[in-house]
């Protein structure tokens, strides 16, 4: 652990998923890393997967911070989506990796997570309103 990782925050909602205290569907639970089905699904398969520790707001903290596990938080988006099957899905393959970052994009929980969406034709990305 980092100086700047905290174990857990009691006031995260995503610390208390992680520590067992608000229940989730669990879809893989690695050394350092949580997936779990998002409670509000944008795509037939949504999964966000988080760190465990604490103390990395958004993606840019967490790369300025740790590399390292930024870069390892892709590849576990990534082994989620093979294991979910969206990688070589049979009719439409691939998948979206989001990391929504401070109001704009409607980020929510700041606990830095991956949103792994797939299942389905996804639609090109774009701005809400022009
Ligand atoms: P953000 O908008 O911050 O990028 O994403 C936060 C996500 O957390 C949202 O997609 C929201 O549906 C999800 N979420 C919020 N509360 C809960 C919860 O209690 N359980 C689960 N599994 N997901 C949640
Ligand atoms: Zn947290």
């Amino acid at each position: 652990m980092t100086s700047t990782e905290t174990a857990y925050d009691d006031n995260c909602l995503f610390c208390r998923i992680a520590a067992g205290q608000i229940p989730a569907t669990i879809v893989r639970d690695s050394a350092d890393f949580l997936s779990f089905r998002d409670i509000n699904p944008q795509a037939p398969t949504h999964v966000l997967v988080i760190p465990k520790a604490h103390g990395y707001r958004d993606a840019g903290e967490l790369a300025a911070k740790n590399p390292e596990l930024a870069g390892r938080l892709i590849a576990e988006g990534a082994e989620v989506a093979r294991l979910e099957g969206l990688a070589d899905h049979a009719d439409i393959p691939g998948y979206r990796l989001v990391l929504n970052t401070d109001d704009a994009a409607g980020q929510t929980v700041y606990h830095v997570h991956l949103h792994v969406l797939g299942g389905d034709a996804l639609g090109h990305f774009g701005s809400a309103a022009h």
